[in-house]
């Protein structure tokens, strides 16, 4: 069924914190500076409604390939996030015709949103990334050792 392809969208886009150094549990932490953060809000927020994906036209008739809004909105989360370490390889993965260029912005999605995000807003900052259009802003991320 529709939750069924909606949670398989979410889960291929790993959603979940990637890095390429090797991490010492424990031993570091990796700070975020406040302009990084800021980056977050109105992404994170996200409950996994649906509600966006399913009042999708471009959904309706393609649930089982075009990746929706919800799954693409958290890509962007986690490709914006300036302690992950893949966003190339993760924009890579939506370079194709069910991702971001599958969205035609009737912005359905934005305006069904219960907690007022914005994920056709965040469909056009990741098809401008993947396009190369624009880059993704160097983090400003600090590694620090853990104080005992
Ligand atoms: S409608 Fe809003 S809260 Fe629900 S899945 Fe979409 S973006 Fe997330
Ligand atoms: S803006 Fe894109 S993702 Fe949102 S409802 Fe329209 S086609 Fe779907």
């Amino acid at each position: 069924n529709c939750f069924t392809y909606f949670c398989r969208q979410y889960n291929s886009i790993e959603p979940w914190l990637k890095q390429k150094k090797p991490v010492t549990l424990g031993k570091e932490q990796f700070l975020q500076s406040i302009k990084d953060r800021d980056k977050l809000d109105g992404l994170y927020e996200c409950i996994l409604c649906a509600c966006c994906s399913t009042s999708c036209p471009s959904y309706w008739w393609n649930s089982d390939k075009f990746l929706g809004p919800a799954a693409i909105m958290q890509s962007y989360r986690w490709i914006i996030d300036s302690r992950d370490d893949f966003a190339k390889e993760r924009l890579k993965k939506l370079k194709d015709a069910h991702s971001v260029f599958r969205c035609h912005s009737i912005l359905n999605c934005t305006n069904c949103c219960p907690k007022e995000l914005n994920p056709a807003k965040a469909i056009a900052l990741t098809r401008k990334l993947v396009a190369g259009v624009s880059k993704k802003p160097k983090s400003q991320m600090k590694v620090t050792g853990l104080h005992k």
